[in-house]
């Protein structure tokens, strides 16, 4: 969310891809988070039960009282959930059967962030149906005003969601084999609600844990975003200390991205192709053998996964659009290339401490480090950059690149994908900003620089004119 104005009809870029988020008190204010909440208490039956779980951003020291306050009028029945991972208040909303969850967090954004999402009752984020008719509620302040006998219930604080979480997870994999190996793990939660989860179920799995970052901060000495510049402490650790394995959540825990034993950062993407293999050969999960990713994720998914018969459908961008479409087409995973990976026999929401423990129940089945089984995997150089130019004649920058690389498969769910052998070019529109993303693969950092300056020609050629990147 960039700004909020009824007068301005800008209601439609409330909700991003994945709630509504801003700068608190620049563009998710008090006022803002009240009148939403209003609209999603409205939405949500009277008397429903929702659970409200949150991170330890800042600025929710207001934002919490203010939402539970909010949807509290509107006749809900509100429960705390305290601070915890998404991923949790997602699988304690399903598994205690409550009507929907509200989420205060932001994610992976800066600290100075902070965004509200809701889940329904089977812990998947609201589909854009829900939001729009949330939208409509807040634009035509058509909220519920309950009087004041059927407001008795007070907010209810619930204390188990991460060992329920935990317990959850433990349940799926085989402990005693991951127990047999005594791993080493650091850890890096990015001082917020991770520490809570990733921690005690590695020592419940016999690993020696050392935690970064780990304590539970508004202010946090790492930034959200697990992204290589901003988890140098933990690589240069697990590089110096010969760990087995560095783990780094974002700011609410949904993703995690792995350190490699060398201390290598491995793309989400990359871990995703070992886990769904695993899934498939070591856990003998088959039916069907099938598994779902958005277009951004690397063709490598493909080619690998092939070789174990396994099929990968193509999404849009955005995981919820992954959690729909592997609960319609069952599939035994889904992912997304930042390290969201989801396990639908836990749940179908990216899921960081179902992945942790996933991924070392793999290392307990290869008995090789993670660095010798990134070494199987086809080398590659990924160049990602944001195009300032107009949506608008995006269709003929399309038309131009199948023409540009005519023996090539196209997948075209979002944006463009042209897909050669040993390289692949995705061109789409941002889901939150208004400029256009630019993906691009090959073998080597000179291939991938070759086809990123043939797309800016395309470019060029369309606009009349060199379009700005970054
Ligand atoms: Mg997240």
């Amino acid at each position: 969310m960039h700004s909020y104005n009824t007068c301005r009809g800008s209601l439609r870029r409330l909700f991003g891809t994945d709630g509504v988020r801003g700068v608190v008190n620049v563009d998710l204010t008090p006022e803002l988070a009240l009148s939403l909440s209003l609209a999603i208490g409205t939405y949500f039956k009277p008397g429903s039960r929702v659970l409200v779980g949150y991170d330890t951003r800042a600025g929710n020291t207001f934002l919490v009282p203010v939402v539970m306050g909010g949807l509290v009028s509107t006749g809900i029945k509100v429960f705390d959930g305290g601070l915890a991972p998404t991923p949790a208040i997602q699988y304690y909303v399903r598994r205690a059967g409550f009507d929907g969850g509200v989420i205060i967090t932001a994610s992976h954004n800066p600290p100075e962030y902070s965004g509200i999402k809701v889940v329904m009752a089977d812990g998947i984020e609201a589909p854009r149906e829900a939001e729009e008719e949330i939208e409509e509620i807040m634009r035509e302040s058509r909220f519920r005003r309950v009087p004041w006998r059927e407001l008795s219930h007070r907010v209810t604080r619930v204390e188990d969601i991460v060992e329920k979480y935990v317990n959850g997870v433990l349940e799926l994999v085989d402990s005693e084999r991951i127990r047999r190996y005594s791993f080493r793990v650091a850890v890096d939660p990015a001082n917020s609600v991770g520490a809570l989860s990733t921690p005690e179920l590695l020592r419940r799995l016999g690993v020696k844990v050392v935690t970064l970052n780990g304590d539970l901060s508004p202010t946090p000495s790492r930034n959200p975003e697990p992204s290589p510049e901003n988890i140098t402490d933990l690589t240069t650790y697990v590089r110096s200390s010969g760990v087995d394995l560095g783990v780094a959540h974002d700011g609410d825990a949904d993703r995690a991205i792995f350190v490699a034993d060398s201390g290598a950062v491995v793309p989400g993407d990359s871990s995703a192709v070992l886990l769904c293999q695993h899934i498939v050969e070591n856990r003998g999960e088959r039916e069907p053998p099938r598994v779902v990713t958005a277009v951004s994720s690397s063709t490598i998914v493909e080619r690998v996964l092939s070789r174990y018969g396994i099929e990968v459908v193509w999404t849009r961008v955005g995981s919820i659009v992954i959690s729909r479409t592997m609960q319609s087409l069952g599939a035994v995973a889904g992912f997304e290339e930042n390290g969201g990976f989801m396990y639908p026999r836990h749940q179908y929401v990216r899921d960081g401490a179902m992945a942790v423990a996933l991924m070392l129940e793999l290392l307990s089945y290869s008995g090789r480090r993670l660095s010798e089984l990134l070494n199987n995997l086809p080398r590659r150089y990924v160049i990602k950059r944001r195009v300032y130019a107009p949506r608008e004649l995006l269709p003929r920058v399309y038309e131009e690149l199948r023409r540009r690389f005519p023996s090539t498969r196209v997948v075209d769910v979002d944006g463009v994908k042209i897909v050669g052998e040993d390289f692949w070019i995705l061109v789409r529109p941002s889901g939150t900003e208004p400029l256009i993303r630019v993906f691009i693969e090959g073998v080597s950092e000179e291939v991938a620089g070759g086809l990123f300056k043939e797309v800016l020609e395309v470019f060029k050629e369309v606009y009349g004119c060199e379009v700005r990147t970054a």
